[in-house]
């Protein structure tokens, strides 16, 4: 293939962390050997090809990609007329979302650097879900931090869990949600250092998980790249992808990032309204801050203080994102747009609807933008949305707005 000569020149990120002003490492001292011990054997890793291979083969087999680029005319036909829609179908690798690739590279990692236990924190479960299975099947032990509260609503995802051997840990401290498992996750890390390697789920935290989760999730993007080449006949005008952390976004936008006139659009969740205290549109209306080892856009008050955020999809419910995407909003190489929970229930309906798809609420976010966006496209134009998981888990919530809805 032919590279381009100004396709190496650009590091990102440098060798601190940084992506321009964002990323880098703000922990406790008493990580920083843990970190710094993570980004050498990831490095390493990473040019190993018995761990290329190892991984491969796992996504391959075990996983089940390449996971399919599916031609959604069923969506195309209610959005538009004349533009081609594709799904990336990361909502049919194992587990059911495209979280696995990212937790499969890590706990290989993990073992290949010795250790014995995986500890991880989830909110709605699906990371804790996802790195329960890649420990059940790499032979490692797993411990998960979840807020009480979380687990009450969550029960089904703390059962799988369970079943595939994991421990789940009830945090009682604080609001009992994402956030305090988090800090017990790391106080676990400080102590355990030693025989424990920390799963973090999304584009997030200090370096290197933002560029080491950004790496294992661009398979998504380079299947991508080679599906639609074949079915299209050239590359797309349009991806997008919904945005919590925006692993699953960065994931499909990386290997397209050096293609010019290629239209990269994230979608955050705008929940009640982004005019509301009740959403999750950190890039849309946040500001930069200090959060989780990083420095990136926050949803916070006045006083710096971290807001709580809200979307009717679990997995965007969180008051920060990556610091790469941090840097590709200020320079404009992404597009970031919101749309609310009602937007998203909506599309969650259509594809179901229209091609026989159930989304996950999170990629619903994403469907909803594009019937936004379709109508002020160039006909001919090709659009691939990121398909991040399937909506088994969102029918329960689905039916009961269903059924207010029957009861006005
Ligand atoms: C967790 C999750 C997301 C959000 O996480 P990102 O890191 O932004 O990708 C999106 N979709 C699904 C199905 C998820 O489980």
């Amino acid at each position: 293939m032919n590279k381009s000569p100004n396709q190496k020149n650009t590091k990102s990120p440098d060798n601190s962390g940084h992506f321009g002003p964002y990323g880098g490492r703000f922990v406790p001292e008493t990580l920083m050997p843990a970190i710094t011990e993570l980004d050498s054997a990831y490095r390493k890793a990473r040019r190993d090809t018995g761990f290329k291979r190892d991984l491969d083969h796992i996504l391959k087999h075990y996983v089940g990609r390449p996971t399919p680029l599916y031609e959604a005319k069923g969506l195309q036909k209610a959005v538009s007329q004349g533009i081609r829609v594709f799904l990336k179908r990361e909502d049919l690798a194992h587990t059911g979302a495209h979280k696995i690739n990212n937790t499969i590279g890590q706990v290989l990692l993990a073992k290949r650097m010795g250790k014995t236990r995986i500890i991880a924190e989830t909110g709605a479960g699906q990371h804790g879900v996802a790195t329960a299975t890649a420990a059940a099947l790499m032979g490692l032990k797993c411990e998960v931090y979840m807020g009480r509260k979380d687990m009450v609503r969550q029960v089904m995802n703390v059962f799988r869990m369970e079943l595939t051997g994991a421990k789940v840990i009830p945090v009682l401290s604080g609001t009992q949600t994402l956030k305090d498992a988090i800090n017990e996750t790391i106080r676990d890390w400080v102590t355990n250092v030693g025989d424990t390697h920390y799963v973090i789920g999304s584009v997030v935290g200090p370096h290197p998980y933002p560029m080491m989760v950004r790496n294992f999730q661009s398979v998504i993007g380079r299947e991508t790249r080679r599906q639609i080449r074949r079915l299209a006949g050239r590359l797309p005008d349009v991806v997008m992808a919904c945005v919590g952390g925006g692993s699953n976004a960065m994931g499909i936008f990386y290997p397209f990032i050096k293609d010019p006139g290629i239209r990269l659009i994230g979608v955050e969740a705008a929940g009640k309204g982004i005019g509301t205290d009740l959403h999750s549109a950190t890039l849309s209306v946040g500001r930069p801050g200090v959060l989780h080892g990083a420095m990136s856009y926050l949803l916070q008050d006045h006083w710096g203080q971290i807001k709580g955020a809200h979307s009717l999809a679990p997995g965007l419910d969180y008051p920060g994102v990556g610091p790469e995407h941090s840097i590709f909003k200020d320079s404009g190489k992404v597009e970031y747009a919101a749309v609310d929970d009602e937007q998203a229930f909506q599309a969650f309906k259509l594809l179901s609807e229209t091609d026989g798809i159930i989304p996950a609420l999170e990629s619903a976010h994403a469907v909803a933008y594009l019937k936004e966006l379709a109508p002020s496209l160039p006909p001919k134009s090709i659009v691939v949305v990121n398909l991040s998981g399937r909506g088994d888990k969102d029918v329960a919530t689905v039916a009961e707005l269903i059924r207010e809805r029957a009861d006005k």
